[in-house]
């Protein structure tokens, strides 16, 4: 591998990445924050107003973990180039199963390594150093998506670049995988739910990761500690949600229907 051709590389992914970011980061900012949520029908969360000096902050940071997200992207790319990955081109090779198959195989892994290292920056020998500047947006906002500590998205920017060496994943779920994790980033932090009610109380809410969700991480630090699933925080008691949103509660005399339908009143 030539190092000069990845650091060229690396500086191409940067503007990509930081484009890619500014553009959906953007976009949900402007149709959220400055359209009050109408347009897309979106729940506002809480009443807090980040100031601009936050607002600024998290852009700073965004661009800065863009930058190093850049740098194992480039070295993958260039392995790739050299058929030195577990990236193939042909679905015919692994076949359409494992095509579909490999998605959630490398949401679940990343969502387990996700929920693991941010519970670890959570110590508080480690939290002041690594996680205290992704947690000063107490309200955060989409351009917050990205914003960590250089620590934070190193640790981060490692788990894919490592996986696409391992697991064989096609170019194009790996480049859709990447899209859904700006998106996501993006729209949990954005402070308005997205998702409609009758999603959130249903199949889609009790297991995927939303605003509401990971809102009340910000606000709180004790709970929803998770990237895409609620699994590992239901199973470790860290998961909280229902009880915490007056949109979310069923109503009194919806209990023995919800009861009935779910098997249980949670
Ligand atoms: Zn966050
Ligand atoms: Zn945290």
């Amino acid at each position: 591998m030539h190092w000069n051709t990845v650091l060229i590389t690396a500086v191409a992914l940067f503007a990509i990445i930081t484009a890619r970011y500014f553009a959906i980061a953007g976009f949900f900012y402007w149709a959220l924050w400055k359209r009050a949520g109408n347009l897309l029908r979106a729940r506002k969360l809480t009443d807090i107003v980040p100031p601009a000096k936050l607002v600024r902050s998290e852009m700073r940071w965004s661009v800065v973990a863009s930058a190093i997200y850049a740098v194992p992207g480039a070295i993958v790319l260039e392995a790739w180039k050299n058929g030195g990955t577990a990236i193939y081109m042909d679905i015919g090779e692994y076949g359409w199963p494992w095509y579909f198959a490999s998605v959630p195989a490398y949401l679940f892994i990343h969502d387990t390594y996700f929920y693991w290292t941010h519970r670890m920056m959570h110590h508080p020998k480690i939290f002041p150093v690594m996680h205290k500047v992704h947690h000063e947006s107490r309200q955060p906002t989409p351009w917050a998506g990205f914003s960590f500590h250089p620590t934070e998205s190193m640790l981060g920017a490692v788990i894919l670049p490592i996986l696409v060496f391992i697991i064989p994943i096609h170019v194009s779920a790996i480049l859709f995988i990447l899209v859904l994790m700006t998106i996501v980033s993006v729209t949990n932090h954005s402070g308005y739910e997205i998702l409609p009610d009758s999603w959130l109380r249903g199949i889609v809410g009790r297991n995927w990761i939303s605003a509401a969700h990971h809102n009340l991480h910000h606000q709180t630090y004790t709970c929803n500690y998770a990237l895409y699933f609620r699994f590992w925080d239901k199973i470790m008691g860290t998961d909280r949600l229902e009880t915490e949103y007056e949109f979310l509660r069923v109503p009194a005399d919806g209990l023995v229907a919800a009861g009935r339908n779910s098997g249980s009143t949670r």
